[in-house]
């Protein structure tokens, strides 16, 4: 069984991908165990790829962008990974980025492999899962893997701790706050685009490209030693679109020479492992049979005012048995 799903990674069958994909998806202990199972096995044969996230608020372009950025990657006879992150998933069945008419031409494309997202889950859980899905892409041999997701918050926090480089899409016109964007992620973009930037748009799209190159004087990428870049583009019309490409290629090429490329996958690893220890503990925490029975008594207590929080977590946590056994202190 583990051999059937990793000897289809290793051949690069996509049917395989995508059923050992919705495998590490899932929630059944007996999914989780035989997902690890194969992730175990395909760990060797990660790690080679390109990772880049793609971000902007609703309407900027972003399916159309990747569309005209995965195909220009494609003509290169470079394999494409296509994965969001959507974090309107957690709240909703629907979704921003799931539809199925996205990427048209992308998804008939045979070095192209497009996994729309997982929906239902929660924020963590998915930014987990994308982490998994892009080992398997590896392994199934994707030298470029986009993680795409909608700039509305969270998420994109989530999606730069697990890329290389990260690109901000933006609309012409419109200053950082007016377009909802946080100076925080404009901070974490390696370069920024402006899209719809050709026809009568082309000037407008000037003018808020010198704006944000005004604001990011202040931003210096020191340990990167890379300069974050501004630049128009349509993907309507492509215009730029190759551009972009070569920008990605000279930061490769920068980081991965001056050892960053490297070190920063090393950190994205660690705090990985972090945010594991952190979700897996929490979790069995709270499915502790004795924390369970007690949360609701208590949350009452907290919310009725009659007891403290933080005496309240003190309390949960001394009547779960596996922390209590193996508390230093006692
Ligand atoms: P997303 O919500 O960010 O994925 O945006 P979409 O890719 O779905 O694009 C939203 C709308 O903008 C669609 O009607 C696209 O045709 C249009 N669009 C995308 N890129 C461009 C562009 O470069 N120029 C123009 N004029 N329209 C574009």
């Amino acid at each position: 069984m583990v051999r059937d799903y990793v000897n289809g990674i290793l051949s690069s069958d996509k049917f395989i991908l995508s059923k050992t994909i919705t495998l590490v998806e899932s929630t059944l202990p007996k999914d989780i165990k035989l997902a690890q199972e194969v992730l175990d096995k395909v760990l060797p044969h990660t790690g080679n790829s390109l990772r880049i996230g793609i971000t902007g608020a609703p309407g900027v372009g972003k399916s159309t962008f990747i569309e005209a950025l995965g195909n220009w990657v494609t003509k290169q006879k470079l394999k494409l990974a296509v994965l969001t992150v959507d974090p309107s998933s957690q709240y909703s069945k629907g979704s921003i980025l799931g539809d199925k008419t996205r990427m048209g031409k992308l998804s008939h494309n045979a070095l192209a492999y497009i996994r729309p997202s997982a929906a239902g889950s929660v924020l963590g859980g998915v930014g987990q899962k994308t982490r998994e899905s892009i080992l398997l892409c590896e392994a199934a041999g994707y030298e470029v893997i986009f993680v795409e997701t909608v700039g509305v918050g969270q998420s994109e926090t989530v999606v730069h701790d697990m890329v290389d480089f990260f690109l901000l899409l933006l609309l012409p016109g419109a200053g950082d706050e007016l377009q909802g964007i946080k100076k925080g992620i404009l901070e974490m973009a390696d370069l920024l685009a402006i899209n719809k930037a050709e026809g009568e748009n082309e000037s407008n799209a000037l003018k808020t490209k010198h704006d944000f190159e005004q604001a990011f004087r202040l931003f210096q990428k020191a340990e990167s030693n890379w300069q974050p870049l501004i630049v128009t583009c349509s993907a309507l019309t492509e215009m730029g679109i190759a551009d972009i490409w070569d920008y990605i290629q000279q930061y490769k090429s920068l980081t991965q020479l001056n050892g960053y490329f490297n070190r920063r996958r090393q950190q994205q690893n660690l705090s990985w492992l972090h945010e594991l220890v952190r979700y897996n503990l929490e979790k069995s925490f709270y499915q502790n049979a004795t924390v369970a029975q007690a949360l609701p008594a208590i949350e009452q207590e907290v919310l009725q005012g009659r007891q403290a929080a933080i005496s309240a977590a003190r309390q949960l946590i001394e009547i779960s048995e596996p922390f209590k056994r193996n508390d230093p202190t006692r």
